[in-house]
């Protein structure tokens, strides 16, 4: 492909993909496929001779398209949201387009600087506290990484290095590993799966907190752990608060247990990939309250703020923290500036090395949505899912099984685990809208998170009705049956 079939094949996508957009609403939201349906329809091995653009757009409907499962369809309610937008797509476009590697500050100054002030301009959107921004001579500052597991996962790794510095300095004759061996983090029970397996790679035991009725942290939860830990010779080091929990968006005490992690040497990450989105809204900042004594705070734009996976916001207080713990300078990474202080080399506050001009993407979207325009998307999203509340309230045969304080919304039919069961597997297996499930406590029940950017009330009303339909049929079978 020279450039000026690019220029051809480049408008040819945007049209392919403006459409796939467009009319996403016919197609079913959830594929008929079953495993290992591609591999017969495609070569057992790459072609020897170059083919022709046509015939793999052909290919994209014909096999790819069938096994894909339609996020950003309005009938689609599982999981949390992925955030899709127009700016955000371009910008993608753009960034792959520069295709540079970001690592370091002169691996392409824009793509760090960039970054920089845009997770500035974040931060301030969602009223964190100043010492998590960069300024011009800030200590903490932001960054994007991939995900929400890798940045709990790089807030671990340097808590640990800390606490290991920290008891070392106390005690000399104690090694790494014995140290390592009795390092305790601890996350809600409530918390996302990933926090534990960040413990797995990270080498430390992780400890579940119980959640109170409103399945949040409390303080007193963690100080009667602690206690028992430190007892029993454990080094607490590290607690990953949940604001937002994705099994029914529940949200730990920040302002109890922050002043006991900053007390306990603990370094407190904040956990908020979805819910993190809605502090652009003045309304629901109480949410975030007591943030003042994290460490590290983390959110995903990814989720619901309108830049495409993946855009991973992190932040924290110290960036040293970070440097101090991952830092490695090999000769040909080097450069003239790096020694001025003033300089951020990212490759310093991640895992990988390499990183993509990814902030190109919430430059566009912040700029063509302005900070109104985010705020309206969140409040638009809240709204329906408080019209789905209401709907499922006024029939007495469900109840809610959680605060709705975002646009998540837990329900279920009054009755048997395996009665809500068998209401999801009818409502995935007719494929007319898509949601999954989740275990709260002893309970099985159904998510319905509004998803989708063009999701509107019609389809929340469409989902409710065919909902209340294949119960009905449920409810009149199990009638029969007794
Ligand atoms: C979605 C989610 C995650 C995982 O997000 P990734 O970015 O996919 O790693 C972590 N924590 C919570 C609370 C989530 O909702």
């Amino acid at each position: 492909m020279d450039v000026s079939e690019f220029r051809k094949r480049g408008k040819e996508m945007v049209d392919y993909v403006a459409d796939y957009l467009e009319k996403i609403e016919t197609r079913q939201v959830y594929p008929d496929v079953e495993p290992g349906y591609l591999r017969p329809l495609i070569p057992d091995s790459a072609p020897e001779e170059p083919e022709r653009f046509e015939d793999i757009l052909k290919d994209v409907e014909k096999i790819i398209m069938p096994g894909v499962t339609h996020w950003h369809s309005p009938y689609f309610f599982a999981y949390f949201p992925t955030a899709s937008s127009f700016p955000a797509l371009l910008a993608d476009l753009l960034s792959g387009g520069i295709g540079c590697i970001g690592f370091s500050w002169a691996s392409s100054p824009a793509c760090t600087e960039l970054e920089t002030v845009m997770l500035d301009w974040l931060g301030k959107m969602i009223n964190l506290p100043p010492q998590f921004l960069a300024g011009k001579d800030g200590e903490g500052g932001g960054v994007i990484q991939g995900t929400a597991s890798e940045a709990t996962l790089v807030a671990m790794l340097a808590a640990r290095t800390k606490a290991i510095q920290r008891v070392q300095s106390e005690n000399r004759t104690l090694t790494q590993g014995d140290i390592i061996g009795r390092l305790v983090a601890y996350t809600s029970d409530q918390a996302h799966c990933s926090v534990e397996k960040d413990g797995l790679i990270a080498g430390v035991k992780i400890k579940h907190v119980p959640t109170d009725e409103k399945f949040a942290v409390r303080g007193s939860a963690l100080r009667k752990v602690l206690d028992e830990d430190k007892a029993a010779g454990l080094i607490p080091f590290f607690f990953c608060a949940t604001l937002g929990t994705t099994t029914c968006c529940s949200f730990d005490k920040l302002q109890e247990l922050g002043p006991i992690c900053n007390k306990e040497n603990i370094w407190m990450h904040v956990d908020a990939a979805y819910a993190g989105s809605s502090f652009v809204c003045p309304e629901f900042r109480y949410l975030l309250s007591g943030i003042e004594s994290a460490d590290s705070f983390n959110f995903n734009p990814h989720k619901w703020l309108l830049v495409n996976f993946d855009c991973s916001a992190m932040w924290v207080k110290k960036r040293s923290d970070l440097t101090c713990a991952f830092k490695m300078d090999a000769v040909y990474l080097k450069h003239d500036h790096q020694e001025s202080g003033l300089i951020t080399d990212y490759r310093h506050w991640q895992i990988p090395l390499g990183r993509r001009f990814r902030s190109l993407k919430m430059w566009f979207v912040f700029r063509m949505y302005g900070v109104k325009g985010l705020q309206e998307y969140i409040r638009k999203h809240v709204k329906l899912a408080h019209e789905f509340e209401d709907l499922v309230l006024q029939d007495d045969r469900f109840e809610i099984c959680a605060d709705v304080i975002l646009g998540l919304v837990c329900f279920r039919l009054k009755g048997t685990n395996e009665l809500n069961e068998a209401l999801l597997k009818s409502i995935n297996d007719a494929k007319k809208i898509h949601l999954v499930p989740c275990q709260l406590r002893e309970k099985f029940l159904l998510r319905f998170a509004i998803c989708a950017r063009t999701v509107e009330s019609a389809h929340i009303q469409f989902a409710w009705e065919h909902i209340t339909e294949l119960a009905n049929k449920l409810l009149k079978v199990q009638g029969q049956q007794q």
